[in-house]
């Protein structure tokens, strides 16, 4: 029989493999309960299933989870991890704030969209994470968090981390079933049970898994948008020419309309002289105007985050501000984004997998 890795189980697969072992679907919601609840890995512990079926567990299961090889703390308090996967290395980012904990995790290794202002991207595509892998990353820090502050592992409501954004590196709906499937484990009651609002999926905009997303898990979502019109899009965020910017935001109003609680945030990240001008700022808003979209979403402004080589240069704050001055007085929510974890290459688009 082959060995299953327990953490690449979605809610749904571990129905079906408790199936296949001939035990109830109840045993499915104790189990994923056992791991992703309460951390435990050693099958003796899970006191409430039968001593037939962990006989059953142990001779067909495993659980292997990304290994740690660099463990960083910055000076404003984040938190960067680099995870061994196989022959590759991730990066998860930890952000504390006063009332909340943020983890940002990684769906692929490398990025096969090549933004110009990104550091996977120049990387290249290497593979899609499965499912444990993309999982692992919170399984593994969740109950680390909890045993460096001596919390016990099967004490309810004592989460430490409240937030998860899928903003590492990868594109996560060009690893759509993987994301999915860990994106349900994250929702679950049985698992990490976060609620949707607090779980946000980044995407450079392919269209069609937006839609997908939509219907099948509509989490929150944000769309790294960076330019104002189609051909700006299309220097910046190449997918920009298979998935065009009117179409695209023609894409984020469905999403809206599907759940109409839902608010989509737009991210533009802010580079000196490319896309940053008054003009700019006011083609955005008759954008957003056009696709009567204006009052539904908000506007994320990232300083641009340097990296070696990038040729590249970050709006000055002044220009920041007044750009988003400029928005807010249309009527647009708008947000500029603090910088963390700077100095430990944790922030935005400094994700390159390489230790320092
Ligand atoms: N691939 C997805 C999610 C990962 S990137 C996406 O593009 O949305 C997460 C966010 O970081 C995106 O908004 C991206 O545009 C932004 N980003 C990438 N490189 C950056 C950089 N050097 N400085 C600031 N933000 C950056
Ligand atoms: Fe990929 Fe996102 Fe980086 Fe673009 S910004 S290269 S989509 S990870």
């Amino acid at each position: 029989m082959k060995m299953t890795n327990l953490l690449d189980l979605s809610p749904l697969k571990f129905v079906n493999y408790c199936k296949e072992l001939g035990e109830m679907p109840f045993r499915a919601k104790q189990l994923q309960k056992w791991i992703h609840k309460f951390g435990v890995s050693d099958f003796n512990k899970m006191t409430d299933l039968s001593m037939s079926l962990r006989k059953k567990l142990k001779n067909s299961v495993y659980i292997k989870a990304p290994h740690i090889m660099s463990d960083q703390i910055s000076f404003d308090g984040t938190r960067k991890w680099i995870f061994h996967v196989k022959k590759n290395i991730i990066e998860t980012v930890f952000i504390p704030e006063k009332n909340r904990n943020t983890l940002c995790i990684s769906t692929q290794v490398g990025c096969a969209i090549n933004c110009i202002f990104c550091s996977t991207g120049r990387q290249g595509f290497v593979r899609n994470l499965t499912v444990g892998e993309i999982i692992g990353q919170l399984w593994v820090t969740e109950f680390k968090l909890r045993r460096e502050k001596n919390i016990k592992i099967n004490s309810q409501g004592k989460r430490q981390i409240t937030n998860i954004v899928m903003m590492g590196m990868g594109e996560p709906l060009l690893n759509y079933k993987s994301t999915i499937g860990a994106l349900k484990l994250i929702l679950s009651d049985h698992a990490y049970g976060l609620s949707r609002r607090h779980v946000i999926l980044s995407t450079s905009g392919i269209i069609p898994m937006i839609d997908k997303l939509a219907q099948e898990c509509p989490v929150e979502l944000a769309v790294s948008l960076h330019a104002s019109n189609n051909n700006l899009r299309n220097k910046l965020v190449p997918i920009s020419k298979k998935y065009p910017l009117k179409e695209l935001i023609l894409a984020c109003h469905r999403y809206i309309t599907y759940s109409p609680r839902h608010m989509i945030t737009f991210e533009y990240c802010m580079l000196h002289g490319i896309n940053d001008t008054d003009i700019h700022a006011i083609e955005l808003i008759s954008l957003m105007r056009k696709n009567k979209i204006l009052t539904s979403c908000k506007i994320n402004l990232i300083p641009f985050n340097c990296f070696p080589n990038s040729n590249l240069i970050c709006s000055k704050n002044s220009r920041i501000k007044i750009f988003a001055k400029i928005l807010m007085n249309s009527g647009i929510f708008v947000t500029i984004r603090k910088i963390r974890g700077n100095d430990i290459n944790a922030a935005c688009g400094q994700l390159s997998g390489k230790i320092l």
